[in-house]
């Protein structure tokens, strides 16, 4: 391959990919786009999600072990968490400013409205339904897992997390009475860098990767032409909101939070978290792109891994600044559509419930809008309200998880800042 750096590599693919999907749907051709080509995007994904949690445990134990000092995890904890849940209200605001501003929805002909959810409504209802059974008191519960290799065999990011964190603290209380703890912690780092050193390997297929997924998306989304047209005039503006809402956000929050409190020049920052937000935007999964993210902020911004390797599960899975603002416009939109709109306090309300239900959002694709249901609910609007937006949920899906993974990398790098441990210029792995 010419030399070319690796974030132009993945958008091309990305571009190539949505020209072939697009072209493949005008032409008709879009049968052997969902059977052949789509796959080797799932394929690269699977090789992503791989990764993610031996990483995370590995890199947590490693990390949270070497720093011997737990008040000092107790204090990036309590930053980390403190920002996460500041930056998500800001968003959500941010969003309810813009989709106040626009208002979209309002005027929707009723009979658009009317054809939207006898079209969605069936899916809609089994959203709700999968709402229905999401409790905040059990969700905190289960952070604690009763078997933590049952959690590593789920995937069930919070609960490695936690575990991960319990072992690294008891493995650094043991290093001071019993002799050879060391060996086991080099074990952990090593691991660590052998994980890392798949993720670049498995880069070097991502342009591959990007192209087949987005090449899938398109090619779906677009086997209906007519129907994508009808759509898009009658949901385009709401579309326009929370991108526009999104952008705001991202600009405005995460550059004024990088420039006031890090050293870090900005553009620095934004230039190396972009394979990470390409891939997001093409996976529509923050967790799928973790590896990624970890290894964008640890070797294009310099986050040492004592910060990285903590904050960035912990953000992948309760940060979402993204989904959280999304929320609070569609919310918003649903209301102006029905004809039901919502006053301040029930706004105020949107913060307060949009936080909470993007914490408990999965990071995985199309679950910021399940979630939704419970913001619906909470104001008093009718949950088969989500049948409106069901079918341009994916595009708007991609662009949030690509805040989402900004967002977490964003609190990483002002964390790091504040203990002193980012480290000057491009860091470049061991074995790279
Ligand atoms: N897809 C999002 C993520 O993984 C979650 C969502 O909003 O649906 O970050």
């Amino acid at each position: 391959m010419p030399k070319l750096a690796m974030h132009w590599w993945i958008l091309i693919g990305l571009v190539a990919g949505v020209a072939y999907g697009y072209v493949a749907a005008l032409t008709g051709h879009t049968a052997h786009v969902l059977d052949f080509i789509a796959p080797i995007g799932r394929l690269f994904l699977n090789l992503l999600k791989m990764i993610a949690v031996p990483l995370v445990l590995f890199s947590l134990v490693a990390g949270v072990a070497s720093l011997n000092d737990s008040s000092k995890l107790g204090r990036i904890g309590g930053k980390a968490i403190a920002l996460y849940l500041g930056t998500t209200a800001v968003a959500i605001a941010i969003g309810l400013v813009v989709v106040n501003l626009f208002g979209p929805g309002q005027g929707l002909a009723t009979e658009t409205r009317e054809k939207l959810l006898a079209a969605y409504g069936e899916a809609a209802t089994e959203k709700a339904a999968s709402a229905a059974q999401v409790s905040i008191v059990d969700q905190l519960i289960d952070i604690v897992p009763t078997n933590p290799f049952g959690a590593l065999a789920d995937a069930q990011m919070l609960q490695v997390v936690f575990f991960a964190l319990m072992l690294g603290i008891a493995l650094t209380r043991l290093s001071r009475r019993v002799e050879g703890t060391a060996h086991v912690i080099k074990v952990f780092q090593l691991l660590s860098d052998a994980i890392i050193e798949m993720v670049q390997v498995i880069m070097k297929i991502a342009p591959l990767g990007v192209f087949a997924m987005l090449a899938g998306v398109v090619a779906d989304l677009g086997k209906d032409p007519g129907a994508l047209g009808d759509l898009l005039s009658s949901l385009g503006g709401y579309m326009a909101t929370v991108v526009i809402a999104l952008l705001v956000h991202y600009l405005v929050v995460y550059s004024v939070l990088i420039k006031v409190f890090t050293k870090v020049p900005w553009s620095r920052f934004a230039k190396a978290m972009i394979p990470a937000q390409l891939l997001a935007f093409s996976s529509s999964s923050s967790a799928a792109t973790l590896p990624v993210t970890i290894r964008c902020v640890e070797q294009g911004v310099g986050v040492d891994e004592e910060v990285s390797s903590f904050v960035l599960p912990l953000g992948a899975t309760i940060n979402m600044d993204g989904t959280g603002l999304y929320q609070g416009v569609a919310a918003v939109f649903i209301a102006n559509a029905l004809g039901l709109p919502l006053d301040f306090g029930q706004q105020l309300m949107i913060v307060l419930t949009a936080a909470l239900a993007s914490i408990g959002t999965a990071a995985v694709p199309g679950v910021g809008i399940v979630m939704l249901v419970i913001v619906l609910k909470q104001v008093g609007l009718p949950e088969a309200g989500i049948g409106l937006i069901l079918a341009v949920d994916r595009p708007l899906d991609m662009c949030r998880t690509v805040l989402n993974v900004t967002g977490d990398a964003t609190v990483a790098t002002v964390v790091a800042s504040s203990e002193g441990l980012v480290h000057e210029g491009e860091r470049h792995h061991p074995a790279a």
